[in-house]
């Protein structure tokens, strides 16, 4: 039961600051527990992306700092590594949004680069790896990844973390201008690789269906908030989210802050 698994990941009441004056982040808290999937859910510009790239660093790159609160990898603060050696330390990756392939490079080729921190015998292991649960990429492995469709893109990009072996996967908006097949392919990947190989998943993700259809455990973000969390399966059922995110209401969405009251619920 997710309730027992010990967490992996917290991010601990962490406030984002861009450019020095832009607060974009307001105490966000979440976890990931060992071996589970979890959703950061919520509309363009709610800050899901912020807090994927706080864990990973790449904020910085960015202009963002992380001015208040912590990040952890079990009990240990991980804010402030390089993401070398989040990788290598932790087995902690990102996968940025917009599949960011080497257009000239093949697919393999790019797989490989994905392998920098392991020998030679692991590398190769990992091909095999990555082509088993992408058996498309292993059909296109000679063309270059900048022929390919957006959803083998996405495969290269995720494929591409896997060759690292990593432990737990931050992926930023996979289902990005996807068609809704292959978002269903890419979710059911990310799932056989969560039950399979044991990796654990942080997933930011605007299309809530298939998020909460995928997901154990999601956080509801606005507006660099969380507003609302709790099991996937109970999300999926709960009237709000049903109305303001899963489009069965018919009308107009609308936000937490429209309604007078909203709940925060924990469930571990
Ligand atoms: P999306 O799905 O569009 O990526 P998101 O929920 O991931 O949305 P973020 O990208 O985290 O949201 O953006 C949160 C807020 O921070 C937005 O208001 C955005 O304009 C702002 N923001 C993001 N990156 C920067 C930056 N580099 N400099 C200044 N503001 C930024």
């Amino acid at each position: 039961m997710t309730e027992l698994k010990p967490t992996l990941l917290s991010v601990n009441n962490i406030e984002v600051i861009y450019d020095h004056v832009i607060l974009v982040l307001k105490g966000v808290s979440l976890k990931v527990p060992e071996g589970s999937i979890v959703s950061l859910l919520g509309a363009n510009g709610a800050g899901k992306s912020t807090v994927i790239k706080s864990i990973s660093t790449l904020l910085a790159s960015e202009r963002g700092i992380v001015t208040k609160g912590t990040i952890n990898f079990k009990d240990k603060r991980i804010d402030n590594l390089t993401p070398n050696a989040l990788i290598k330390q932790y087995g902690l990756i990102h996968v940025m949004e917009g599949r960011h392939c080497f257009s000239q490079l093949t697919v393999e080729e790019n797989l490989l680069t994905g392998a920098y921190t392991r020998t030679a015998q692991e590398a190769k292991d990992g091909l095999e790896m990555v082509y088993e649960r992408f058996p498309r990429l292993k059909t296109r492995r000679s063309s270059k990844a900048g022929y390919t469709s957006g959803g083998e893109q996405q495969m290269v990009a995720i494929g591409r973390a896997l060759m690292a072996q990593p432990k737990v996967i931050l992926l930023d908006e996979p289902s990005m201008g996807l068609a809704p097949l292959l978002v269903e392919e890419i979710f059911e990947t990310v799932n056989t690789l969560n039950k399979n190989d044991g990796v654990s998943f942080l997933i930011a993700e605007q299309n809530t269906n298939v998020a909460l259809k995928y997901s154990d455990y999601a956080y509801i973000m606005e507006n660099g908030r969380v507003m609302m969390e709790g099991l996937a399966a109970d999300l999926r059922e709960d009237e709000q989210v049903k109305d303001m995110y899963l489009g069965q209401s018919g009308g107009e969405r609308k936000s937490f802050r429209d309604t007078k009251h909203y709940r925060r619920r924990k469930s571990w």
